[in-house]
């Protein structure tokens, strides 16, 4: 399936490009900082746009490896605005080899006025990893740490990241958290989260299931995917240890 064909059949999806005015994505778009070298080679590192914060900030995905094959993979670097580090992770994975046998897609920030503001909610100050239609409860109140929202996909958040995921169907997804230093147990095949707990050296856990949690959903809206929560330790990850979650990342996601 050719980069067009694909962005015909995500209706939904607006991949619409950072660089230029158009709006769906075309495969002919070469971005300065994410051209293709050799036109001859089908890998592309590609920027689009998915959605847009409260705040109006864009939320950005980049698409890694062969816009031709059905294989992909999400990686998800910060839901929670006060949990950054997943994003230093997947912007070592960007600068990387390009995947070859599956595509590998990335959102660096699917909560970019949480990051700015330091808070784990997003500017309506709801907890985006409660605001996923899996179980979905009415938790706390707005700012609580575990407000869910008036319902359930009510931030454009959560609805820019439940669009992806719908089109893609990645068949493994990570969410990135911080602070504790495990890898979750999160529901989807059990083996793929061990063997990423294995290779990044973070131990596997079982934490508990929240209503409204984004893997949780994803686990039960796509049938033999896995997503699964990695909790990274406190502060920022050592260039070693960036590399070795990088490493951990490209390798599951294969
Ligand atoms: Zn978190």
């Amino acid at each position: 399936m050719t980069g067009v064909t694909r962005s015909a059949a995500l209706p939904l999806v607006a991949l619409a490009c950072i660089g230029c005015a158009h709006g769906l994505h075309q495969r002919s778009f070469r971005h300065a900082a994410y051209a293709r070298t050799d036109s001859a080679d089908p890998l592309v590192r590609k920027r689009v746009v998915i959605g847009r914060s409260v705040l109006g900030r864009p939320i950005t995905a980049v698409e890694l490896g062969d816009p031709d094959e059905r294989r992909s993979s999400l990686v998800v670097g910060v839901i929670h605005g006060d949990e950054p580090a997943g994003r230093a992770v997947v912007r070592r994975l960007e600068r990387g080899p390009l995947p070859r046998a599956a595509t590998l897609w990335i959102i660096e920030e699917l909560n970019p006025d949480g990051l700015a503001r330091h808070t784990r909610q997003n500017a309506h100050r709801v907890d985006l990893n409660r605001n996923f239609p899996r179980r979905w409860q009415p938790l706390g109140r707005p700012g609580d740490q575990q407000y869910s929202g008036p319902r359930p996909l009510s931030e454009p958040e959560s609805r820019a990241a439940s669009r992806l995921i719908l089109a893609l169907r990645p068949r493994i997804t990570v969410w990135f958290h911080q602070p504790l230093a495990v890898t979750d147990i999160s529901g989807g095949d059990a083996r793929i989260e061990r063997r990423f707990a294995a290779l990044s050296g973070l131990p596997p856990r079982r934490l508990t299931r929240y209503p409204g949690s984004a893997a949780s959903w994803e686990n039960h809206r796509l049938p033999g995917s896995t997503a699964f929560v990695v909790e990274l330790p406190r502060g920022r990850p050592p260039a070693s240890a960036l590399e070795r979650y990088a490493r951990a990342v490209r390798q599951v996601a294969a």
